[in-house]
């Protein structure tokens, strides 16, 4: 009998836990108050999980104030557009599009 299990998979953006925007925007590595962020939400969220599609951001980069990625589309938009190219170095562009429903290296 097979056990139905959800998917789950390490972040395919980086290999420690350090805030990723930190590290990306002001090159500072920050680990203190970490949370885990989904790149894709909403309908997308498991989707997120299942194929790690996720990151460490600190609560600035996450949810608190101008620069965070749920305030902050520029940011968000930076994550998303990563996270692709990080997906497609193992798969085709049309496999991220069927995935997550669109293709966020066009502006
Ligand atoms: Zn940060
Ligand atoms: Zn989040």
């Amino acid at each position: 009998m097979e056990k139905k299990q959800k998917k789950h998979k390490k972040s395919i953006l980086q290999q420690e836990k350090y805030c990723y925007l930190c590290d990306r925007l002001d090159h500072k590595y920050m680990v203190r108050g970490l949370q885990e962020h989904h790149i894709f939400g909403g309908p997308n969220r498991s989707i997120s999980e299942a194929e790690g599609l996720k990151c460490w951001l600190c609560l600035e980069h996450h949810t608190q104030g101008p620069e965070a990625v749920h305030n902050n589309i520029r940011n968000a938009r930076i994550l998303q557009q990563e996270a692709q190219q990080a997906y497609e170095r193992t798969h085709t562009r049309e496999e991220f599009v069927r995935l997550i429903g669109r293709n966020y290296m066009v502006t």
